[in-house]
């Protein structure tokens, strides 16, 4: 087959590995730079270009899409679904989990456990959100974050009102919600491929610091998943439209929590934790599931 990784940098670890793990298995493996993608919307004929040629017999793609060019990249993503090309995860999905707010709405609609959580428009109801989310101390975080980054700790109610005042006045979109003290700074990364978590890892955030991203100094050890665990993670992924997520949950008192779904999960931490060929196991996902027209999609959504 012919597997498109979409991916802006074919030296990064996950995008080599996924080209390594394909030609391995007997595949071309091309990497497209979404950025440099452009598209004919034309209809009847929609198509991708790249450097003046048309892009085309590629049967499946594998989108591995930054946060910061979610909308552009997922716009490619939807142009490949038109062409009927098989996306391991497909575009709405994408979209759906970029947004911590869309996603936590969709997964609490599941019964899946979060954090309590509050989101609100007007300056007036700050009191309130603080209570929803169960007073001070309370995470308040940017809907668009990524690897930690928006993410906040207010102690106090006086801090929780200062930063959400502060993202107010910069226009920002936030949530607030339960701080989950007895994770100890501490997350679980289940990587789930189809119906399956494929390899899990637990990240320790570093001395002092409540965010466990590895990007932020945390550092990751191998976790024995409940059967909980893994089902609750398996579930956020399908109710996500995701066939490949990055799926993290805190152990809380009541039982394991949602932080948020990755679509781009990263494969370096989970790979180099587990030992395990988590790139050649999406190949042999995309092998069985890609038949050509079988994306739902089609630009619709
Ligand atoms: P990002 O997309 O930036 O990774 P997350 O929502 O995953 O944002 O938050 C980053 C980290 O902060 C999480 O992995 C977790 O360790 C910690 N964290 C986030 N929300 C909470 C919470 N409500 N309670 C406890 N820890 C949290
Ligand atoms: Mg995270």
């Amino acid at each position: 087959m012919k597997i498109g990784i979409l991916s802006t940098n074919r030296n990064l670890y996950s995008t080599r590995r996924l080209v390594e793990a394909g030609v391995a298995r007997g595949h071309e493996m091309p990497v497209i730079n979404h950025k440099r993608c452009y598209m004919n919307i034309t209809s009847h004929r929609p198509s991708v270009h790249l450097k003046g040629e048309s892009i085309t017999g590629v049967n499946a793609i594998i989108p591995r899409i930054g946060a910061s060019v979610s909308f552009y990249g997922t716009a490619v993503v939807r142009q490949f679904e038109m062409m009927g090309v098989y996306s391991v995860n497909e575009s709405v999905a994408i979209t759906r989990s970029r947004d911590k707010l869309r996603a936590c709405q969709l997964l609490a609609r599941k019964g899946i456990g979060l954090p309590v959580t509050g989101f609100a428009n007007s300056p007036d109801d700050t009191e309130d959100l603080i209570d929803i989310a169960g007073g001070a101390p309370v995470v308040i975080k940017l809907l668009e974050g990524t690897q930690g980054v928006g993410v906040v700790l207010a102690e106090t109610r006086k801090a929780a009102e200062s930063v959400i005042e502060a993202f107010r006045g910069l226009k920002a979109n936030f949530m607030v919600q339960e701080f989950i003290a007895e994770a100890g700074g501490a997350d679980i990364r289940c990587f789930v491929v189809g119906d399956k978590v494929v390899a899990a890892m637990k990240r320790q955030g570093k001395e002092g610091e409540f965010r466990s991203n590895l990007h932020r100094g945390g550092s990751a050890t191998l976790i024995k998943l409940t059967p909980e665990e893994r089902s609750t993670a398996v579930r956020s992924a399908k109710v996500m439209g995701l066939n490949v997520a990055g799926v993290d949950l805190l152990r809380s008192n009541h039982g394991p929590v949602v932080m948020e779904v990755n679509s781009s999960p990263g494969l370096e931490g989970i790979e180099k934790a587990t030992n395990k060929d988590v790139a050649g196991m999406i190949i042999e996902f995309i092998e069985k599931n890609a038949k050509k027209s079988s994306t739902r999609t089609r630009g619709t959504g």
